[in-house]
């Protein structure tokens, strides 16, 4: 199992769809300070079921739809799909590959689906259950959560292995 693509629109910074080709191995993402890096990172635990603002970044879930900018009007819905190469057979759906999608209205509506079938978070978080992918476990590490980590106490260290 390895993430193939992800694709986001309206979510963070990237108002217009963008798509991100992931290829087997080590993916980097370069680029200058706030230009959007970790936004990336927040688009893969957001689809992953996150739903906690704060591992987000934010102060309030809505805040991960795109708001605007001088010369730009906000959006209404922020969408991300992660498409997942399941060929191995890793999660348990009878399917060589797998899309979960999130959607989010300004409303506070969300929406979740498994390859375009509507589904609830529930669904999602049985379907990625056991399989290390989870926002729970620790393959997904923000940029500060390494520095909180390695400069606190050696308790938090020891945490993690
Ligand atoms: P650094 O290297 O400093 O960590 P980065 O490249 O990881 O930066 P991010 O923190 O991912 O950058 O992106 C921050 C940018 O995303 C900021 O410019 C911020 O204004 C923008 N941003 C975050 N949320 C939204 C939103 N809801 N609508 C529009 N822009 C947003």
């Amino acid at each position: 199992m390895f993430f193939k693509r992800l694709e986001m629109h309206g979510f963070k910074s990237f108002a217009d769809p963008v798509v991100i080709e992931f290829d087997k191995g080590i993916t980097c993402v370069v680029g200058p300070n706030g230009s959007g890096k970790s936004n990336i990172s927040d688009a893969i635990r957001w689809v992953l079921g996150e739903q906690s603002p704060k591992m987000l970044r934010g102060g309030r879930m809505d805040d991960v739809i795109f708001a605007g900018t001088s010369n730009r009007k906000s959006r209404g819905m922020a969408e991300v799909s992660l498409v997942i190469d399941n060929s191995d057979g890793s999660l348990d759906i009878e399917f060589s590959e797998v899309v979960i999608t999130r959607r989010m209205y300004r409303s506070g509506e969300s929406e979740y689906a498994i390859n375009g079938s509507q589904c609830r978070l529930k669904d999602i978080r049985d379907l990625i259950t056991d399989t290390g992918i989870g926002v729970d476990g620790y393959s997904l590490i923000g940029q500060g959560k390494i520095s909180e980590i390695i400069s606190n106490k050696t308790q938090s260290i020891k945490e993690i292995f």
